[in-house]
């Protein structure tokens, strides 16, 4: 026998982590209570569940099950601390965190050791990864709490906050939620996963050892049922950061639809693995065990579908193959294992399930010859090839090491197999090109891409998804806006907190009080608001009656008949008819979704040539300034200086937004790796959009600017009491130079048109500003492909104002930031 032969035959040794210190805590403490107020309170119900260790099936702890009479004491207790943490200096809040980041630190490897137990997942991972990237999360977001006021002028918290993790990453998902919440101001419930509590209850620990103040942060373990819907329709919760199913996220959207509550979701995926032909095999296979078999497979963003180019293909698998009969599965205190249990036998059935239906549906399954442990839940690697894009392997998060491969022949085909499911949360390229690389990473919808590398994240860069891999973003600094919102918001929404029906209006009382630019000529609106004449500047007045000019649909570029072949009146302030506007129907809104997305090339041209062109709708909105001023008038009754105040801030909007275009980019990170991240800010894609009744041509000008600056194409629902401005701007898009199909304009009745907009499937996100119960019925629709929505519940906002009216929130509410992450070296 030679070295090469003991070196091939060589067994590995157990080299098992000790786990009584983390058994000996668990002990001490159980049954573990709730953590409400920095106390430890036994639950309502007086009634434990039970924790089990997943690699054997014995019960490890008894945790309390909370209930809503539970969630009522911890959401008081947090809206008491809110009154104060809210108002505590940054850098006071930064102590905090840093000392949280601290004991984190100081009990690394207990928490690592719990969350093995608890979970079923690796020491190597829990040790390695998990959690210090949780200390990684609260030293960031000490960071970001110095540096709020400086960095986030004008936003404050949102208040007391509701979230709710699932058990694949239990701590880790812990920190993506409490580090920027607590950092930004906010007080927090966090409901754990039924199955993984100890990690987030040891933290209450470290809560309380740090001596946050009681209340800043509650923990409610126990029962989705009990807790978690509890506090998602609890009133005094400001907003629910989820993470979790797709399913269940939908449902959370549903049930927070109209309440006004700030949402964001982190939900399922199918990620792609791209493959091309000249990528380093090698460092593939790696890649591969990484993304589908780190955790078993229960990430949500794992490469569960291995997507190859077909001249490697054959090459590939056999390497794969090699490697997983490698793979070593077993007791996950072992440092030696690579892969270790399911987190329970729910999951586990629901992997078998799934891989026989693969079976059944004609793929080839392979399993390595090794048997797995017979006590505990364990599942081994599994590859599938042979697999038709349309199977349900093929499009279903099965969250287990399960592994589904297909071929390609072209970067355009890879890149339409990439995109061909519901989710998009994350994919990686394998290629030795960069060229190549980074001109398919852009084009495959995901919220991060990573390039010859796999599973990276960190604090500083954004985690989060597109379509249904749900909005909002955790980490980097587009995560903290998840927890802030502007401060005018709350200032405006008190004075306007007795007018409840609607939004208001420049005729109504509310914004009149804020407004005194609004309050001009009162003696040409009270006698009838004809302030203007038919030929008043050109001093033609003859009797000749006025060319009919009615406006159609603007779809496509073109003005096009209503479908309905009916039209509806447009009636002045004293109810006279002043004009006509096409009755839009369900076929003009799906032609117009058509149309927006014939013109996805819009995204894909250049910044500057975006900022030229609306320059030049500017340029074509003043020349025509008198008769856009007039219209106003004519719609409003309100005073033509204020017409032409409202036409002059359309102009300087438009101006703004052609400033933007080409300078709103992104940035580039600089994580603990050798390598890049580049956080781009891309167009969200097709955007439906109902723009407000109060001033009916810069409302108009406010959200269609900044959605086409940043790449977005438009169906837009005008104004249904004064769309004729919205009208009239079709011979200036059509004078300057706009491409067919990016603005799109649909008149009629607008929550109808929203309504079939919010259900349609290839619409990205909605924008309503209209009534509460129009922004309730959008955000349910929404929930069909979890669209993005941003509504306005009814509020007015001042759109003359340049803080309301106009800057970053647009062009945040226009993008999502994709991270590509570029790591550098041979
Ligand atoms: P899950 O949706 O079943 O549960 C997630 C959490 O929500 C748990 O705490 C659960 O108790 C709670 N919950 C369940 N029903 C609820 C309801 N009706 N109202 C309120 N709360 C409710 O998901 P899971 O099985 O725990 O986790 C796996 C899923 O999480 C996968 O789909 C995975 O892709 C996803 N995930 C996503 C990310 C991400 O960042 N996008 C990260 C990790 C996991």
């Amino acid at each position: 026998m030679n070295v090469m032969d003991i070196f091939e035959t060589m067994e590995y040794g157990p080299a098992p982590e000790s786990a009584t210190p983390a058994l000996q805590w668990i002990k001490e403490h159980q049954p573990f209570g709730l953590f409400i107020n920095n106390q430890w309170v036994a639950p309502t119900s007086g009634q434990y569940l039970e924790s089990i260790n997943p690699a054997n099936g014995k019960p490890l702890a008894q945790v309390a099950a909370a209930n809503s009479a539970d969630v009522d004491a911890a959401v008081a207790a947090a809206r008491a601390a809110f009154e104060s943490w809210g108002k505590t200096p940054g850098h006071v809040r930064a102590r905090y965190m840093y000392a949280i980041a601290r004991h984190i630190q100081k009990h690394s490897r207990l928490l690592a050791v719990l969350e093995s137990l608890d979970n079923g997942k690796t020491i190597r991972e829990t040790r390695d990864l998990d959690i210090p990237l949780v200390a990684r999360h609260f030293y960031y977001h000490a960071g970001w709490a110095q540096l709020m006021s400086s960095e986030l002028p004008g936003y404050e918290p949102v208040g007391v906050v509701g979230q709710i993790i699932p058990w694949n990453f239990p701590l880790l998902m812990l920190a993506w939620k409490i580090a920027p919440a607590v950092a930004m101001g906010n007080t927090v419930v966090l409901k754990p996963a039924r199955y993984t509590s100890l990690t987030a209850l040891k933290f209450a620990e470290i809560v309380q050892e740090v001596g946050l103040p009681a209340g800043v942060v509650n923990i409610l373990t126990g029962e989705a049922s009990q807790v978690g819907e509890a506090l998602v329709r609890h009133p005094d919760v400001n907003k629910i950061a989820f993470t979790g199913s797709t399913d269940v996220g939908r449902s959370i959207r549903r049930a927070t639809a109209g309440s006004g509550k700030k949402l964001s979701l982190e939900l399922g995926g199918k990620s792609p693995f791209v493959v091309f032909d000249d990528a380093d095999l090698d460092s593939v296979v790696e890649g591969v065990v990484d993304a589908i078999w780190f955790n078993q497979g229960q990430v949500c963003c794992a490469g569960s579908r291995l997507l190859v180019q077909e001249d490697v293909a054959d090459s590939l698998i056999s390497k794969l193959r090699v490697r997983m009969e490698k793979l070593r599965l077993g007791d996950p205190l072992d440092k030696a294992v690579d892969m270790g249990a399911i987190v329970s036998p729910g999951q586990l059935k629901e992997i078998q399930r799934l891989v026989a239906q693969g079976v059944e549906e004609g793929a080839d399954m392979w399993q390595p010859s090794w048997a797995c442990p017979t006590e505990g839940y364990f599942f081994p690697p599994t590859l599938f090839t042979n697999v038709s894009p349309a199977t349900t392997i093929a499009q279903v998060e099965i969250f287990g090491p399960v592994l589904v491969s297909m071929t390609f022949r072209t970067p355009a085909e890879a890149v339409a197999l990439a995109n061909n499911t519901r989710y998009g949360l994350a994919a990686s390229v394998w290629s030795e090109n960069i060229n190549l690389a980074l001109d398919v990473a852009p084009k495959i919808k995901a919220g991060s891409v990573w390039i010859n590398c796999t599973n990276m994240f960190d604090a500083s860069s954004g985690f989060g998804g597109d379509r249904e891999s749900g909005f909002g973003r955790e980490g980097g600094k587009e995560g903290l806006y998840e927890y802030v919102r502007p401060a005018w918001e709350a200032q405006e929404r008190s004075k306007q907190a007795s007018s409840t029906n609607g939004a208001a209006t420049p005729g109504d009382k509310a914004l009149h009080g804020t407004q005194p630019v609004l309050s001009g000529d009162d003696d040409e609106q009270a006698n009838g608001h004809n302030v203007w004449r038919a030929g008043d500047e050109s001093g033609f007045t003859a009797a000749l009656p006025p060319i009919d000019r009615t406006p159609k649909m603007f779809i496509k570029g073109k003005q096009v008949r209503p479908d309905s072949g009916y039209s509806r009146d447009v009636v002045d302030p004293q109810q006279r008819v002043i004009g006509q506007v096409g009755e839009g129907n369900r076929k003009d809104v799906r032609n117009a979704v058509e149309a927006a997305h014939a013109a996805s090339g819009w995204a894909a041209g250049t910044t500057h040539n975006r900022a030229q062109i609306l320059y030049y709708i500017a340029e074509n909105l003043e020349v025509r300034e008198n008769e856009f001023a007039r219209r106003i008038v004519q719609q409003t009754g309100r005073p033509l200086a204020d017409a032409h105040e409202e036409v002059q801030a359309a102009i300087s909007r438009l101006f703004s937004y052609a400033a933007w275009a080409d300078k709103y980019e992104g940035a580039i990170h600089r994580p603990p790796l050798r390598g890049v991240v580049l956080a781009m800010n891309e167009a969200i894609g097709v955007i439906g959009m109902a723009t407000p009744d109060e001033y009916p041509l810069l409302g108009f000008v406010s959200l269609v600017a900044p959605a086409i600056a940043m790449g977005n194409t438009v169906i837009v629902i005008p104004s249904q009491r004064s769309p004729l401005s919205a009208t009239d701007c079709y011979q200036v898009f059509e004078t300057s130079d706009l491409p067919d199909g990016v603005v799109n304009i649909v008149t009629g009745e607008r929550d109808a048109l929203c309504q079939v907009l919010a259900d349609h499937e290839d619409v990205d996100a909605m924008w309503y500003f209209g009534s509460a119960d129009g922004s309730k019925q959008v955000e349910l629709a929404s929930a069909g492909n979890m669209k993005r929505t941003w509504v306005n519940y009814g509020h007015a906002r001042n759109w003359l104002d340049s803080e309301q009216g106009e800057g970053e929130e647009f062009l945040r509410e226009s993008t999502q930031v994709k991270n590509i992450w570029v790591p550098y070296g041979e």
